[in-house]
């Protein structure tokens, strides 16, 4: 369990302490939260959850992308408090997927084995799904809104929220994700070309907070500008590093066997090796079809 159940990051905004899954709590007429972590989580959650909001309800989850450590607990706390998740037209498309909750209970049960989680609970297909898309405005109270942004690469899925009038940016994984010594490690995995582009969209935003899915938050307009030009530097070197492995051989499993070793030794999260292999063979795969492959 974590020390203190959750802590304040701005005015009305909350952070739900959850080891290397931080969630954000925006309390207004509507609560809403940014993303659910794993399956694993839920039981904390609920926990962290009911001491901040008290006899208050959770009246929306929004999705920042599919993947199982972001959307791995909607399901089953979607079961006790009715909330409706708003995510994009393709997270919408992949949670009303068989296949697609069947992987993702598939690579949640393993996050379960690794957390020693021997409960019964299963990621189902979650109800009431919203999409939404670039610009619109999800309302919180008066004054306060999320604004849209999609911001793909990460996944083709991703989207990223700024509260306004605050701007606080939740980017989920589109900025990439810190690890414990404090580096920030790209996750293409969608697209290169479009992660890079996302991050500088994400860049022109200029948010005062950036409040990252994993791990922490940065807080002050000139930090977050460094984040993401740090972020953005990472980026660009690791394509020129796979750029130069592709050159000796196209063999993309033995590329990101490299690549995990020796770049992703310390991982921001804890996570099953297979989830791991994906990511880095996918981005590997990016820049070979973007950058290396004569069509
Ligand atoms: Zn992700």
């Amino acid at each position: 369990m974590s020390p203190r159940p959750f802590y304040e990051l701005a005015a009305g905004v909350f952070v739900l302490d959850i080891p290397m899954f931080p969630l954000y709590v925006i309390r207004g007429q509507r609560n809403a939260m940014i993303d659910c972590a794993v399956l694993a989580k839920a039981g904390e959650i609920e926990t962290n959850l009911s001491a901040l909001l008290g006899d208050e309800r959770l009246a929306m989850v929004l999705l920042t992308h599919s993947h199982y450590d972001h959307a791995g607990a909607c399901s089953l706390l979607q079961e006790k408090s009715a909330f409706q998740i708003i995510a994009s037209r393709r997270t919408r498309d992949i949670l009303e997927n068989d296949k697609a909750v069947a992987f993702i209970d598939d690579l949640n049960q393993k996050f379960k084995a690794l957390a020693n989680d021997r409960s019964d609970s299963v990621f189902t297909k979650p109800r009431d799904i919203r999409a939404v898309g670039e610009n619109d405005r999800i309302p919180l109270s008066p004054a306060r809104y999320l604004e849209v942004h999609e911001t793909p690469g990460h996944t083709r899925c991703s989207i990223s929220f700024l509260l306004r009038p605050e701007n606080i940016l939740f980017a989920g994984d589109a900025a990439g994700v810190v690890e414990k010594s404090g580096r920030v490690k790209p996750l293409f995995l969608s697209s290169y070309s479009q992660y890079e582009a996302s991050l500088g969209k994400l860049l022109g935003l200029e948010a005062e907070v950036l409040a990252l899915a994993h791990n922490t938050a940065v807080r002050g307009k000139d930090r977050v500008r460094e984040f993401l030009a740090a972020s953005l530097a990472e980026t660009r070197r690791l394509k020129e590093q796979i750029i130069d492995r592709l050159g000796q051989s196209v063999d993309f499993t033995g590329i990101a066997e490299k690549i995990l070793e020796e770049e992703y030794s310390s991982p921001a999260l804890m996570g099953p090796r297979e989830a791991l292999m994906i990511n880095v063979t996918a981005m590997v795969k990016s820049v070979y079809h973007e950058f290396v492959k004569i069509p």
